[in-house]
């Protein structure tokens, strides 16, 4: 049973090498004897690499979520089958999304955290992405945070990725003018091609951001998706409308930075009378359902897509996974380590 372990915590960007592949031993075939309380054993199919999982990499005690153990397997979400259950709500053979580990196969002893996936037309990975955690961000996130009236102007950055390229849509659908910011520019392309934002550019290749930001947006932004921070967080209070709504999902370029960049234009939040609050999708869980059932009709009717970065093999995560933090990925990044 193959695991990848974190070596040790870290303060700055996670590399390859903090993350180890080790030998756990025999594949497990059953729920071992004397387990505390039911449990659930699965073989792991897809697994998902996420920003906030760099966070559980510091030793910080304080954190919302628990940081990982080093020498321990590394938790993530994933999609998985299960292989035995003590738990009778659980049987082998049913498919599975929640927290499972960066391995073969995983023991889950907190089995109520699993939802059980019945399975449709819609691609088991999909239960990683759109119809999952990220998917469900951007729904409550946009539905929940934004405010969003049909006619204004949306920007969203990290716009390509697994929160953004949903929002810019769930956007569109809403009748709203919709730009993305991307690092590349494969992704600006994407963004006007596949996901129909009215258009996007790349900001590494922008000198002055509050300028490029004037040009796509020359009345102002009402509405900013952050997902980013730092610079183009600064250059976005400028730009925004009175009455304008920012949603700080997260802040992927301040992550871990011992030194994160200075913000000098919150004071805009003040003459705009802007609203800016921070979310984290588990507060919305109660809508879960609703956005299940909104996010397969949209994608069956062909109104929403969906576009994932694959990485074939459990050896490969911990590249995948560094990948975030470069813009390696296109699209949400999701590694499968099996595919039955
Ligand atoms: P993505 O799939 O968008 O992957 C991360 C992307 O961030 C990269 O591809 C890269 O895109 C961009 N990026 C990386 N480093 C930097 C940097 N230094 N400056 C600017 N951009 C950078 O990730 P997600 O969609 O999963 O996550 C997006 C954000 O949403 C993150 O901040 C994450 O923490 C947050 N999040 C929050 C949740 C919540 O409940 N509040 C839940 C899920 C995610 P590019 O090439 O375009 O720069």
């Amino acid at each position: 049973n193959r695991k990848v372990v974190l070596r040790e915590y870290i303060s700055r960007a996670p590399m390859e090498g903090d993350m180890l592949l080790v030998d756990g031993g025999a594949v497990p075939l059953r729920v071992p004897e004397g387990a505390a309380g039911p449990a659930v054993l699965v073989k792991n199919l897809y697994l998902s690499c996420d920003p906030y999982m760099r966070g559980r990499m510091r030793d910080n005690p304080n954190s919302y979520i628990p940081p990982f153990k080093p020498g321990s397997v590394i938790e993530g979400l994933g999609v998985a089958r299960v292989v035995d259950s003590t738990h009778p709500g659980f049987s082998a053979g049913d498919i599975v999304s929640g927290m499972t580990g960066w391995e073969e196969y995983s023991l889950i002893q907190k089995p109520e955290q699993l939802n059980k996936i019945q399975q449709s037309d819609i691609p088991l990975s999909y239960h990683l992405r759109l119809l999952g955690m990220p998917g469900f961000t951007a729904y409550a996130g946009f539905y929940e945070l934004c405010s969003p009236k049909k006619g204004e102007f949306v920007f969203v950055s990290a716009a390509s990725g697994a929160v953004g390229q949903i929002i810019g849509q769930l956007a569109k659908l809403h009748g709203c003018y919709v730009v993305g910011s991307a690092g590349t520019n494969q992704k600006v392309e994407l963004l006007k091609d596949k996901f129909g934002f009215d258009a996007a550019f790349n900001y590494q290749e922008e000198p002055d951001l509050t300028a490029a930001l004037k040009r796509y947006f020359p009345e102002g932004i009402d509405i900013y998706f952050e997902n980013v921070g730092g610079s183009m967080l600064d250059a976005v209070l400028v730009n925004m409308r009175v009455h304008g709504r920012i949603a700080v999902c997260g802040m992927v370029s301040q992550h871990g930075m011992t030194d994160p960049v200075g913000i000098h234009n919150l004071y805009f939040l003040v003459p705009k009378r802007i609203r800016m609050q921070g979310f984290t999708q588990s507060d919305y869980i109660n809508l879960f359902p609703q956005f299940v059932d909104d996010m397969s009709k949209h994608y069956r009717d062909g109104k929403i897509v969906y576009v994932e970065d694959m990485s074939i093999g459990l050896e490969n995560a911990p590249a995948a996974f560094v990948g975030l933090f470069s813009g390696k990925n296109v699209g949400k990044q999701v590694v499968c380590v099996s595919q039955e």
